[in-house]
């Protein structure tokens, strides 16, 4: 394996849920369908989209959290399925999650000093060794060292969360799988959190895959950012050249109506005028049709495949080099 080969990726990665139709037949959601994706060493991957396209999903299965129905998740080449029980250990410990809201996954009536040494406790790290390990944690995520023998209600939210990044960090890992983990803040504290998110990546040398339905925030901490619609991925390209130049209509709307990109959200065109269609009554050809507003025949009938371009980029769009060239 080179030093470039992926150390986290995704291959074909289908994943549905039971639905709850109201009736007596049993369906299924199919949340993600053949989602392919690479996590290259030290690279920060954003996933975007409308809420319900699958981005927690494939947080949770890339995280091993959640089962595939089909396709591979694999850690540095081996399918998680087929890794012997040290590498899947070595697995467990290195893929760390931080979630959207960090209180649900703090005990509340642990200190958070003992939570956050919990993962060195477990990896055997002698306990004069865990002191000094906390103290350097609390350290870099900007909590006060006196604080370790409070427990987690007696935090702010943006606390919490850094008490989470702390948590993650314990356990030494290669790589961070982060959902949402600035959405609950207020904006001033979500500056400080993908602040720590940024630091945290030089000094640990950390692969990342942050979920953020908020754009500017995944412009500012990813060098890659993945967009996805309903289960797919219809979008990846490298951040900095995202918001210049898309090549998808629907990333083109996503970016439009964010406020501040394109002059003010009131002054962007309103390119999204339908809601997102539910994942049970996925439309048939490019799912994006509907509401894409440079739709041609093919794509009422015929589902894209993905396409690399030339400036990396790479789209499900039949009219992709036609419209952005
Ligand atoms: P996102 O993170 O983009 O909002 P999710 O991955 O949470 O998307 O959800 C994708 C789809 O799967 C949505 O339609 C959602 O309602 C559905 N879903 C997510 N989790 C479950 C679950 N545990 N049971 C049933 N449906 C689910």
């Amino acid at each position: 394996m080179t030093d470039s080969s992926p150390i986290l990726s995704a291959a074909d990665v289908t994943k549905s849920y039971p639905a709850a139709t109201g009736g007596n037949g049993r369906r299924l959601l199919t949340a993600l369908d053949q989602v392919s994706l690479q996590l290259a060493p030290g690279e920060t991957v954003g996933i975007a989209g409308e809420s319900g396209c699958g981005k927690s999903t494939l947080a949770k299965v890339m995280a091993g959290l959640l089962k595939t129905d089909s396709g591979t998740v694999l850690y540095k080449g081996t399918p998680l399925s087929l890794l012997p029980p040290p590498d899947a250990r070595t697995f467990r410990r290195s893929t760390q999650m931080i979630f959207q809201d960090p209180f649900s996954s703090l005990n509340p009536r642990m200190r958070i000093g003992d939570s956050i040494m919990e993962p060195l406790k477990i990896a055997g790290i002698p306990p004069e060794l865990q002191r000094s390990e906390l103290n350097r944690l609390m350290a870099a995520v900007g909590l006060p060292t006196d604080s370790t023998n409070r427990f987690p209600d007696e935090f702010s939210g943006g606390q919490r969360q850094r008490i989470g990044i702390a948590r993650a960090l314990a356990a030494s890992p290669e790589i961070l799988i982060a959902d949402e983990p600035v959405s609950s803040l207020d904006i001033s504290i979500q500056a400080q959190i993908i602040n720590i998110l940024l630091e945290m990546k030089r000094e640990f040398a950390l692969s990342m895959m942050i979920v953020s339905h908020n754009l500017l925030v995944l412009r500012h901490i990813c060098d890659r950012i993945i967009i996805m619609y309903l289960g797919t991925i219809v979008e990846s390209g490298p951040a900095e050249t995202l918001f210049k130049r898309c090549r998808h209509p629907y990333t083109e709307a996503l970016i439009a109506a964010v406020p501040g990109i394109h002059g003010t959200a009131t002054e962007a065109p309103v390119l999204l005028h339908d809601d997102i269609p539910s994942p049970l009554a996925i439309p048939p050809g490019c799912r994006f049709h509907p509401r894409c507003r440079h739709a041609a025949d093919i794509c009422r009938v015929t589902s894209p495949v993905l396409t690399e371009h030339p400036d990396h980029h790479v789209t499900a769009c039949h009219r992709s080099r036609e419209l952005y060239g």
